[in-house]
């Protein structure tokens, strides 16, 4: 049984693929406590894989693109078998994670990681997309693990002024590697 917070259709607000259609699967429960966490991962209902792949079926027949988030999606045993029976119903599987849990991933899952605290180094070398949360600073003792990446993301803590500011200021001073990610389903009021 997985531990699931809530399963919804939206839009990917964050990151590369800011503005994608998407059904998210929260999953509830979290390795981490981190002091800035707006995210509501509390436990709302144990499911099967098959039942949530049937509420993904339910929230978004057509939809090719599932968002596994938390909390930390792959702190849960059988979120590798959630996986894979999303990729046997032909879905795109996306994984948010916070990099501190190693989990062998088929290849053609995209793997965001958001590091927090530790991060698992073979998980940094394997992610397709970091994102940096800025909170009053730049977290630059995260970037050696991800030196194969050729863009970093950086993204201000809740859209606060002063953090985008700091993320601006940091993008200007390197233009090549950098880029901005705010959280644009917040502007537009979605999940
Ligand atoms: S890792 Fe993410 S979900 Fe977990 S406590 Fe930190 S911000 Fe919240």
């Amino acid at each position: 049984m997985i531990a699931v917070s809530e399963i919804f259709s939206s839009i990917q607000g964050e990151g590369t693929w800011t503005g994608t259609p998407a059904v998210f699967v929260r999953l509830a429960g979290c390795n981490l406590s981190c002091d800035f966490c707006d995210t509501d991962y509390s436990l709302k209902r144990m499911m099967t894989v098959a039942q949530i792949v049937d509420a993904v079926r339910s929230a978004g027949a057509e939809c090719p693109m599932v968002v596994l988030t938390g909390g930390e999606p792959l702190a849960q045993s059988e979120s590798a078998a959630l996986i894979d029976a999303l990729r046997e119903d032909g879905r795109r599987v996306h994984v948010e994670s916070n990099g501190t849990i190693f989990a062998s991933l088929p290849d053609d899952v995209w793997l965001c990681i958001s590091p927090k605290e530790r991060v698992n180094p073979t998980m940094a070398a394997r992610a397709d997309e970091a994102k940096l949360v800025v909170d009053e600073r730049v977290p630059e003792e995260h970037l050696p693990l991800f030196a194969a990446l050729p863009t970093i993301l950086l993204q201000p803590e809740g859209n606060k002024p002063g953090n985008v500011a700091l993320a601006l200021d940091y993008l200007r001073a390197h233009p090549a590697r950098f880029r901005l990610s705010l959280q644009t389903h917040k502007f537009i009021g979605v999940p």
